[in-house]
């Protein structure tokens, strides 16, 4: 065919179905390790090959996540590294845990998918002839899970990606393809936290505390809580962030400069220090009960902070109420004042991405227009860098950022000077 060719410019098509031998990639390499506005570059790479269960992916759009901030940074884990002591190839990544795209190739095992159908992709990948599995585990809480564009290669910063047949969902027909490839990830994650993890489910009149409410996790909790009948109390660092999370649904919104007492928790047998510490959270506390408009407290913590907010979040959590984290942005050394969790017989839960039926039940809320995916900017493919800059620098703007790949680049917004 006269336009079949070895790799096309972004903004070219190839005939569906073809396969070209090359591509462009936005990668990061080891001797780029560091902030990610240094960190990626566009290069030309091989196509790679397709495995039985595996769909290769013409990706139209791409989601920004933190995930490939610390890819960049190369901490808290060298990705290239990790997988070369693995056995990997590669001396680079293709980060991108986020995508919406065309079936472009399928392995001969694959039956979900046809060529041509548009996709939304989910970042868990896992062995699905792994042991654990075949007794009975959550496919997230495997020995063999990992995150697709993170922990694996091949993620969507490239023309096509590789991902396992169950990643594929529909996507949603209403909206554009960065809008669709910027939900998934913080999204099924959030959902994950407030209905995998019964009783501790989000129900109707439950109030529960979001931090970093107009973050891509906050702003796709918020709605969660808000779907379910909950009550969503948003935690922002700045009082212009609050009409967001108001229109995203929470009830009330708590300004965390406001108060000093952050971090790992002083010597418990320094009274003084102590007594200073309960002030703060005692503050907060009556800070949370304000916004919600009589005395209580959250039924549910929803945390990925960390190190700097965890021990107000045991202290906070209703008696029997659940903390669930999935991150430690600020560091991973948190303190637990263990006589709060035990006497008060709290729940401090654990928890990553989403297994597959979650992450259709996601997928199925934002199709159905009950969540929104609060598209912040959308970013061209040789700004990659640009958009996880300023997610390092906690610059962003509210909601979730996305990049064009193949999609036509108009609608796109300008980069500040
Ligand atoms: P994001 O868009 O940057 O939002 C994080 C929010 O956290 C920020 O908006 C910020 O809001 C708040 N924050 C930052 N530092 C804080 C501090 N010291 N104390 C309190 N709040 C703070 O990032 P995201 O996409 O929501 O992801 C957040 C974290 O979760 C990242 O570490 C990411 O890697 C992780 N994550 C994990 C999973 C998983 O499956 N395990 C999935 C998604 C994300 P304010 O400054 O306004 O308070």
């Amino acid at each position: 065919m006269a336009d079949e060719k070895d790799i096309y410019a972004l903004g070219e098509t190839p005939p569906l179905g073809y396969v070209p031998q090359r591509m462009h990639a936005s990668l990061i390499r080891e001797e780029r390790f560091g902030e990610p506005k240094d960190a990626f570059a566009v290069e030309e790479i091989d196509v790679p090959p397709v495995g039985p269960k595996e769909v290769l992916v013409w990706v139209m759009a791409a989601g920004t996540n933190y995930n490939n901030v610390w890819a960049a940074l190369g901490t808290p884990l060298n990705v290239i590294g990790q997988r070369q002591r693995g056995g990997a190839e590669e001396d680079f990544h293709i980060g991108g845990s986020d995508a919406s795209g065309v079936v472009w190739a399928k392995g001969d095992e694959v039956t979900n998918v046809d060529i041509g159908d548009e996709v939304v992709l989910s970042c868990g990948r896992w062995d699905e002839d792994a042991a654990d599995i075949k007794a009975g585990v959550d496919s997230m809480s495997s020995s063999s899970n990992h995150i697709w564009g993170y922990e694996s290669n091949w993620g969507s910063f490239a023309q096509f990606t590789i991902v396992d047949h169950y990643q594929c969902h529909p996507k949603p027909p209403q909206l554009s393809w960065e809008a669709s490839a910027a939900y998934m990830l913080t999204g099924a994650t959030a959902w994950r936290m407030l209905h995998g993890w019964p009783p501790h489910v989000v129900e109707e009149g439950d109030p529960v505390l979001v931090w970093g409410g107009t973050g891509g996790l906050g702003s796709m909790a918020i709605q969660i809580v808000r779907e379910a009948g909950g009550i969503p109390i948003a935690v922002v660092s700045d009082e212009a962030k609050f009409e967001f999370c108001l229109q995203m649904g929470a009830q009330g919104v708590i300004n965390r400069k406001e108060f000093e007492h952050w971090g790992r928790l002083p010597d418990i047998d320094d009274a003084e220090a102590f007594g200073e510490w309960m002030k703060g959270a005692g503050a907060f506390r009556n800070k949370f009960s304000e916004a919600l408009g009589r005395r209580g407290a959250p039924k549910i913590v929803f945390e990925h902070p960390g190190e700097a907010t965890i021990p107000t979040s045991i202290f906070l959590v209703d008696n029997a109420g659940m903390v669930v984290i999935c991150a430690g942005t600020s560091g991973y050394n948190a303190d637990v004042d263990l006589r709060y969790l035990w006497m008060r017989q709290k729940r401090f839960q654990g928890s990553h991405f989403a297994n597959t039926q979650q992450a259709r039940e996601l997928n199925d809320m934002i199709t159905e227009g009950r969540i929104d995916p609060a598209l912040s900017r959308t970013f061209q493919f040789d700004e990659i860098g640009a958009s996880h800059q300023l997610m390092y620098e906690n610059a962003h703007p509210p909601g979730n950022m996305a990049i064009l790949v193949n999609a036509p680049q108009e609608g796109m917004t300008e980069l500040p000077a």
